[in-house]
Parts: structure tokens; C-alpha cells; sequence
């Protein structure tokens, strides 16, 4: 992306709305001016390379700015309102979301731990998934999520100029919370990228064995795989289909490594290490496809997947078989129209800007009017993010708009230690008590929030530190704390100990 925009973005933004993107620009180059990343260069090519990663899985201008803008706030003089009053409500919520974003974190105390003793700790697990939630709480809007993915890709092709300690840490963070909120919205490009360059930093020994592994005998599996590329072009040419594309990969990385995790090891039970993509013009042509497939190579049996018929939860649609290629080796072929390949690399944005061309209105006011619309069958994933919270609204009361809100009745407070809980709205220091053990709770005396002493009916918000101050002994707690409390666990273990009054001469 060049510092000066119009070219750039002509045919895919009105003049006005390139405008509004080049004075974003502007500012971020006079803000960013004396900032240097830790690779030495100027701190304005990342916001660069963020705006360019929503540029080419087509975003809108609200969002482009947003992304160009997003380290304003925390790293410059300039601040949310003066990007408000310049640029309008809608960047200014965008940038305001992912700058929050930055309180959610993984805990320091599991960095000390090899990568695979981690995966065994449930109090682990449970720390991620509430961090995921906590993630898609704070965003509140899908772009906001998505700016931040971009912005994780940038900082993670820059990893290496981080010292060991941050490495670790973003990397995992990364493999853990960015990675499957990737997947989650099937933004299948991005997910394998952020993966692939974290993986190495978690898993360094792991990453070099499955490089060992891949570079065995890669030229030949390359050839293999370009013969059977070439025969299936030409079988399918023989029956009048062209082809718009035939892809070959060799699967490796991070994907690799989990599943041979999951094979003991053994790679020939790996049935996708070699993968054939043929893209089609549309839907019946794939189901054409596989016809001729199976009519010419031997198959394995229980491979054929119809993710055409009953898509995957993020919304996939693919079909998937696997033939016998040469030297025996299986090879795995997926096919899917141009459609679907769009979809399958960018997921639910894949559908937003999609009549782009043809109207070429200021996004921005259209998108200030009416909150884009996802079209009703894109919200699978949504309904899947749904799952997540047991308790849920109706999903179709979203299905107008970007913004998710189910998550709105809890907060996320965090210990000083950095783990974090998820609570009620309005829940008190009492019911944070109570969460990180019914002991903590029954020998509360007070609380700091953000480091400040506060009262105990004081209202806690998303992102507070907070640290009980605890009496020696337990003590019985008051009436009184039960209207305090808004946490089902606190109330019931307030009622017992009044039910029951703690024995103190134990
Ligand atoms: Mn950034």
C-alpha cells in the first residue's frame, strides 16, 4: 500500500469515501512520525499492512480506517475523541473496540510450561475459553474482531524481532484464542497463517521434526502430486468440464503436526498429506467432478464428505474424496465452486461487500444508515459462537446487524495474577470473592479495584484488577451480602454459612 491511497483504491471506493481513507492516513503518518516498530522500521507500515490484510479480504471503508488508525489511541497524543469528531461514530466505536481488546491477555504463570504439559491442565483450557468469550465480549462487533486478527498477523510475521519472553507469549496466545476465533469465522487463509507462524515459537522442537518430516522426500511427493494434477485436468477436459483452478498442496505445519498427534505418529495413516483443489464454476459442476474422479482413480473407502449438502458449522462448503494416486499413496481431492473458494479463505466477509462494484455510494453513510446486513444463511457460526454461553438469546435477534450482544449480561475481572472470571453484570467485589474460592469469599473484609480501595457494593466492570482483602480467619458473612451479590455461587454459599454458621473453633 503506497502513502498515497487514490490509486490504490480506485474502482472499489467512491472519491469521497478514498478521501476519508487518505486524511486517516494523514494523521496516522504525523502521529506515528518519530515511532520505530522493534524491527527498525517505521511504525506506520504496520497500521499499513493491517489496513492492507482488511483491503484484500475486502472490507469496508469504516473498518480500512479503523485499521489504519487503530494504535492511535494508545501509542500517540491522539485520542478517541479527537478521532470521533474527525472521522465519526462508527470508526471511532471500531477503533475504541480494538483498543480495549488489548486487556485480554493469557496469564504469565503458564508460559514457564512446555507446550504439550499445558494441553493437559483443565484450569488451563478453562482460562482459554473464558478468554475467547472475554474477547468477543469486549469487541461487541464483528470488525472489531477482525481488526484485531489483522493486526495479530502483522505482530506475528514481526515475531522474531520480540525478545524470547514475548515471544512466547503472543505466540501462544495466538495458537489459542486468535487461531480458532479465525476459524470460528471461517476465515480459513488468515486461521492457517496465524497457526503456521505460531506454531514454531510454542512447539519450537515439534515444528523442526514436522520440517524434517515434510522435506523427506519432498521432491518426489511434488512430482507425484503434479502428475496426478495433470491427469485429472485432462480426464476432466475429456468430459467438457474445465476447470478454473486445480490446486496442489503438501499438507504441512501445524495442521500436520496435530494430526499425526492425533495418528500416533504414523504417517501413512495421514490421508490428506497430498491434496488436489479443483475449482469449478458452480455447484453442479462439483458433483460432475467427483463423478469423473471416481470413475478413473480407486478410492479409499469412507472418505467422501458432501460439506455441500450439510456445511460445516463456520459455514464450509466443499466436497472432499480420496483416490489412490501414484506409488499408492492417497491423495486427497476437495472440490468446490469459485463461490465456495471465497468463502472457505474469507469467510462471513466473503458476503459483505459482495454488489461492491456496482454501487459505488459511500459505503460510510450506507453503513451509518443501516447497520450492514448478514444474510440469514452466513449466520451458522454465529449460532456455533452462541454455544459457547449457556444461556443465550435468540440468535435470529442479531441477524440484522454486526454487533453480537450475547454476551451481554457478564463481565470479565481479572486477579492480579492476571487469570480472569467471568461474572453477572453489576456482580461486586463479594461475588469475584467467591469465584476464586468460597474461602477467599467467606474471610473478605475489602476490596481494590484497579488499585484503589472501593466498598463492597461497588459495581465491577469488564477488564477491572481486582484484589480482595481478606481477615485472617473466615468469618460468617453478613445478611446484607446476599442483595450484594448478583452470582448464583455467591448467594448459595452466602445462604449456607448463614444457614450454618462457620465454625470457628476448627
Ligand atoms: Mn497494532
Amino acid at each position: 500500500m503506497e502513502k498515497n491511497l487514490s490509486k490504490a483504491f480506485e474502482g472499489r471506493f467512491s472519491a469521497p469515501d478514498i478521501a476519508v481513507i487518505q486524511a486517516a492516513l494523514d494523521l496516522a503518518y504525523k502521529a506515528h512520525r518519530d515511532q520505530k516498530r522493534k524491527s527498525g522500521e517505521p511504525y506506520i507500515t504496520h497500521p499499513i499492512a493491517v489496513a492492507e490484510l482488511l483491503y484484500n479480504i475486502g472490507l469496508d471503508a469504516p473498518t480500512i480506517i479503523a485499521g489504519i488508525l487503530h494504535d492511535l489511541p494508545e501509542d500517540t497524543h491522539v485520542d478517541i475523541n479527537q478521532i470521533q469528531r474527525k472521522f465519526g461514530r462508527e470508526v471511532a466505536h471500531l477503533v475504541n473496540g480494538v483498543t480495549k481488546l488489548s486487556s485480554v491477555r493469557l496469564k504469565t504463570k503458564w508460559f514457564g510450561l512446555r507446550g504439550k504439559e499445558l494441553e493437559k491442565i483443565p484450569a488451563f483450557e478453562r482460562q482459554v475459553n473464558t478468554l475467547r468469550k472475554m474477547f468477543l465480549a469486549t469487541s461487541k462487533d464483528i470488525r472489531v474482531v477482525i481488526i484485531k486478527l489483522a493486526d495479530r498477523i502483522h505482530n506475528m510475521r514481526t515475531l522474531h524481532f520480540l525478545n524470547p519472553e514475548k515471544q512466547t507469549r503472543i505466540a501462544r496466545e495466538t495458537l489459542e484464542i486468535y487461531a480458532p476465533l479465525a476459524d470460528r469465522l471461517g476465515i480459513g487463509k488468515w486461521k492457517t497463517e496465524l497457526e503456521n507462524l505460531a506454531f514454531p515459537y510454542v512447539y519450537p522442537n515439534e515444528a523442526k521434526a514436522i520440517e524434517k518430516i515434510v522435506g523427506t522426500n519432498q521432491a518426489k511427493r511434488e512430482r507425484d502430486l503434479q502428475r496426478i494434477k495433470e491427469k485429472v485436468y485432462k480426464i476432466l477436459v475429456k468430459k467438457q468440464i474445465k476447470p478454473l483452478e486445480i490446486q496442489a498442496r503438501v499438507k504441512h505445519g501445524y495442521s500436520l503436526w496435530r494430526k499425526l498427534n492425533r495418528y500416533h505418529n504414523d504417517i501413512s495413516k495421514i490421508y490428506d498429506l497430498l491434496g488436489l483443489r479443483v475449482i469449478v464454476e458452480n455447484e453442479q459442476q462439483c458433483y460432475a467432478v467427483m463423478s469423473v474422479i471416481h470413475a478413473h482413480f480407486k478410492l479409499l473407502p469412507n472418505r467422501i464428505k458432501d460439506y455441500i449438502a450439510t456445511p460445516k458449522p463456520n459455514g464450509y462448503r466443499t466436497l472432499h474424496t480420496t483416490v489412490i494416486g501414484p506409488n499408492n499413496q492417497p491423495v486427497e481431492i476437495q472440490i468446490r465452486s469459485k463461490q465456495m473458494h471465497q468463502e472457505a479463505e474469507k469467510g462471513i466477509t466473503a458476503h459483505w461487500y459482495y454488489d461492491e462494484g456496482k454501487k459505488k455510494v459511500s459505503r460510510f453513510k450506507l453503513a451509518r444508515k443501516h447497520a450492514i446486513p448478514v444474510p440469514k444463511e452466513q449466520l451458522a457460526w454465529i449460532k456455533e459462537l452462541n454455544r459457547w454461553q449457556a444461556s443465550v438469546d435468540d440468535p435470529t435477534e442479531f441477524s440484522q446487524s454486526l454487533k453480537f450482544d450475547f454476551f451481554k449480561d457478564r463481565i470479565f475481572i481479572f486477579t492480579p495474577q492476571g487469570d480472569v472470571k467471568e461474572l453477572p453484570q453489576d456482580a461486586t467485589p463479594i461475588d469475584f470473592a467467591f469465584s476464586v474460592h468460597s474461602q477467599i469469599g467467606y474471610s473478605c473484609v475489602g476490596a481494590k479495584v484497579n488499585g484503589k480501595i472501593v466498598p463492597l457494593n461497588h459495581k465491577l466492570r469488564s477488564g477491572d484488577v481486582v484484589e480482595i482483602l481478606t481477615s485472617k480467619k473466615p468469618h460468617t458473612p453478613k445478611r446484607d451480602w446476599l442483595d450484594l451479590a448478583k452470582s448464583r455461587l455467591a448467594k448459595s454459599l452466602i445462604r449456607r454459612s448463614i444457614r450454618n454458621p462457620l465454625d470457628r473453633t476448627k
